[in-house]
């Protein structure tokens, strides 16, 4: 229910849009499919997906010359459906139990939502049961940490930190040896997110990385790319700035209560070959979810 709320904007938008496109027309053609891409890129879904899921649709109406419009809808969501699951990295798990404590290194841009995906994760967490320890990496902003200490103490998780200015990669490693010394399930990091440096950016988290595995090698276990959903194609730039810099496994990308654009997340998923995890549909703690395609598709084409 909260997905679908989450997602009205998109899905009123997108529905309406498609309305539109087939208003008149009895059957998919030429000018249906025209109009149906038009359709995408504007909902965000991006070039190379649109033109994927048309070639698609083209395919199977040639088969069937007389596919009604009545069934596009159905169509498209079945390729959308196939497109997500199709990706071989779309595994939706939360954590892997067998790493205590998990790492997850979260990084993007400020702005995106990145400390309040944080503290919904921590909370979500906390819920399962599960012991959470938070590192405030990103040393550049005093009000980066404050928040997070913010949602520290709203989420009832402890937190550690370090002076304005101090070294990023320090504060991970002290984050991660005092998980490690509580016998903390989950680590979350959080780092700064400049890009006006391509390779400062790069050696700055290869740098946080190599210094947690001093304490535990295999950290970090996840590393979380934090997109805004209703930033478009700034957040296809961002995802190609952050996968340059450093190997990106899952994305979380908010905002998607915001927007009429939700597209941005099929295509994102698609271009980057990562796995959407999470999506965030509200600012509020319990608004963040373990994304999941068939669902996503349905509340996008109810
Ligand atoms: P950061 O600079 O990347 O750490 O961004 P913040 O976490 O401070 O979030 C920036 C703003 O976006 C805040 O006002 C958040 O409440 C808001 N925000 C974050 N996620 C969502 C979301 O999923 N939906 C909505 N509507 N707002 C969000």
């Amino acid at each position: 229910e909260t997905l679908d709320k989450g997602l009205e904007k998109s899905s009123q938008g997108f529905f309406e849009n498609i309305s539109q496109a087939v208003v008149g027309k009895s059957v998919v053609d030429e000018e249906v499919l025209d109009d149906l891409e038009d359709v995408l890129i504007a909902s965000d879904v991006g070039a190379e997906t649109t033109i994927k899921i048309i070639k698609k649709i083209e395919a199977r109406v040639a088969k069937d010359k007389y596919t009604n419009v009545s069934q596009l809808n159905e169509i498209l969501k079945e390729e959308i459906s196939n497109l997500l699951l199709d990706n071989p990295h779309a595994q939706t798990g939360n954590i892997d139990e067998s790493k205590k404590p998990y790492v997850i290194m979260v990084v993007g841009v400020n702005g995106v939502g990145k400390t309040t995906t944080i503290g919904k994760l921590a909370h979500q967490f906390k819920s399962d049961g599960k012991n959470v320890v938070l590192g405030a990496a990103d040393t550049f902003r005093a009000a980066a940490v404050d928040q997070l200490v913010i949602w520290s103490e709203r989420v009832g998780v402890p937190i550690v930190k370090q002076n304005m200015g101090s070294d990023p990669a320090s504060v991970a490693f002290d984050t991660v040896q005092s998980a490690v010394a509580q016998n903390a399930d989950v680590v979350i990091i959080d780092t700064a997110g400049r890009l006006h440096n391509k390779v400062n950016l790069m050696n700055e988290l290869t740098k946080i990385k190599r210094v947690m595995q001093k304490v535990l090698p295999d950290a970090p276990h996840e590393v979380l790319l934090v997109l805004d959903g209703s930033t478009g194609q700034n957040a296809f730039e961002q995802a190609k700035q952050f996968t340059a810099a450093t190997e990106v496994t899952a994305l979380a990308i908010t905002k998607l209560d915001g927007t009429a654009k939700g597209g941005v997340v099929i295509g994102i998923s698609d271009q980057f070959k990562i796995p959407v995890k999470y999506i965030g549909v509200g600012e509020k703690m319990t608004d963040l979810q373990l994304f999941n395609g068939t669902e996503f598709v349905d509340s996008f084409f109810r």
